[in-house]
């Protein structure tokens, strides 16, 4: 097989801004550590890069959502910090934690004896202060198969705390009376937005995902946070547009007068939703490059004239201030991130 040639996408990483972020981060968690929510490849962006990139700036504990995400990381970070959130659901899974040494987070009774099953050991445990998916209800926690096990994280996941909700103060105080009565080396409560709900919340060890890429879920982290991925897309081909002249599927975009237009290699495929046109633009240094009609699936149309110069192959910059765009678009930030398809060379 020959070489691929260079891609039309990339996304590229800024590995100085990851780091800042962590270290604000850790810095906002107080006497707690904060570690690391690299689960769906590290939000989209390479979880072996971002964990990496991470465990040079400090962080030790890793979480993860599936056990398939394991191979991605454990390379990179001590296996026995790596915390994978979904548990032991079949015995197999167990029986992977143990023999790549990293640690089921349990969730549930059943997860409990089915981890004691295969031999115990350490792990961490889930406990349901609200959230209402997955832990174990604060009221099975006497369970002789919960007791018998070897906490290392006792943890809680909030619900609400990018809102200022009466939520986030009950599940606190839930959170409390549990480390009250469950032994454990550390308790973790934060996820990012929690880190800005304050010190109470921090216990020993934070765990921030968000943040971490750039997303801000709470306006008191603005300042703090740094854009972290940067996707550009390539020109594929450039046109000249008559008055009358329509772009795109269904010809949504009428063009009002001669203009130069450019066909750039980006598409819903690649996570660029149509919820990003008709009122958004790609950029050419400081050149806006206005959407002209629908995002197809590979490919958009920009209006070139800001940037009449912009010729086949050269990068264009796909805004991604994920607090902002979120804002416009109606997606979440986390959604922005995980939908970045896969042909953006990382
Ligand atoms: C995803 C996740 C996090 C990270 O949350 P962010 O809102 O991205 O900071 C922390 N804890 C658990 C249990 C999670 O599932």
């Amino acid at each position: 097989m020959p070489d691929l040639p260079p891609p039309s996408l990339r996304l590229k990483l800024d590995r100085a801004a990851l780091t800042a972020n962590w270290r604000a981060l850790d810095a906002l968690s107080g006497d707690a550590s904060a570690g690391a929510a690299v689960k769906a490849d590290g939000y989209g962006l390479g979880a072996g890069t971002v964990a990496k990139t991470l465990q040079q700036a400090g962080a030790c504990d890793f979480f993860i959502a599936h056990w398939s995400e394991a191979p991605d990381i454990v390379h990179y970070v001590d296996p026995a910090r790596i915390s994978v959130l979904h548990g032991p659901i079949r015995s197999e899974d167990a029986d992977y934690a143990r023999g790549l040494g990293i640690k089921p987070v349990i969730n549930s009774i059943e997860q409990a004896r089915r981890w004691l099953d295969g031999g115990g050991g350490r792990c961490d445990l889930m406990v349901d202060t609200g959230i209402n998916r997955l832990g174990v209800a604060p009221q099975d926690l006497g369970d002789s198969a919960i007791a018998a096990l070897e906490v290392d994280i006792l943890m809680s996941h909030l619900a609400s705390a990018d809102e200022d909700s009466p939520l986030n103060a009950l599940q606190l105080e839930r959170f409390r009376d549990v480390c009250a009565v469950v032994p454990a080396q550390r308790r973790s409560l934060a996820n990012s937005a929690g880190i800005a709900l304050g010190r109470d919340y921090a216990f020993q060890l934070t765990r921030p995902g968000l943040s971490l890429y750039g997303g801000v879920p709470r306006n008191e982290l603005t300042d703090d946070i740094r854009q972290v991925a940067f996707p550009q897309a390539a020109v594929i081909q450039v046109r000249d547009l008559s008055p009358g002249d329509s772009v795109g599927y269904n010809a949504t975009f009428i063009a009002p007068r001669a203009m130069r237009a450019a066909t750039v290699s980006l598409g819903y495929a690649d996570g660029f939703l149509r919820c990003r046109g008709p009122a958004s633009a790609l950029r050419f240094g400081e050149a806006a490059l206005p959407l002209l009609g629908k995002v197809s699936m590979d490919m958009v149309v920009v209006d070139l004239t800001a940037a009449p110069q912009v010729g086949e192959g050269d990068w264009l910059d796909v805004p991604f201030s994920l607090p902002e765009i979120a804002r416009s678009c109606g997606m979440s930030q986390y959604e922005l991130l995980t939908t970045l398809g896969r042909r953006f060379r990382r």
